[in-house]
């Protein structure tokens, strides 16, 4: 189970990191839309990162 903690982390470091705020638009007052995230990442669908780059993240930030 992926926590929010670690959706934050692998956010941060990711290279592939784009922020998906303007795809939704009207709703832009939530500061939670602006916290680096995979859940607000354009790659995060369904639960998974559809580029394949969330393990590779995942597995760098647990060797440090
Ligand atoms: S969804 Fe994928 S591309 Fe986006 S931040 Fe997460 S791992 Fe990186």
């Amino acid at each position: 189970m992926v926590s929010k903690f670690q959706l934050h982390a692998v956010g941060e470091m990711c290279p592939g990191y784009v922020n998906n705020s303007n795809a939704s638009g009207i709703n832009s007052s939530i500061t939670e839309e602006k916290m680096v995230s995979c859940e607000t990442c354009i790659h995060w669908e369904r639960g998974r990162c559809n580029i394949n780059l969330f393990d590779k993240v995942l597995t760098d930030l647990d060797q440090t």
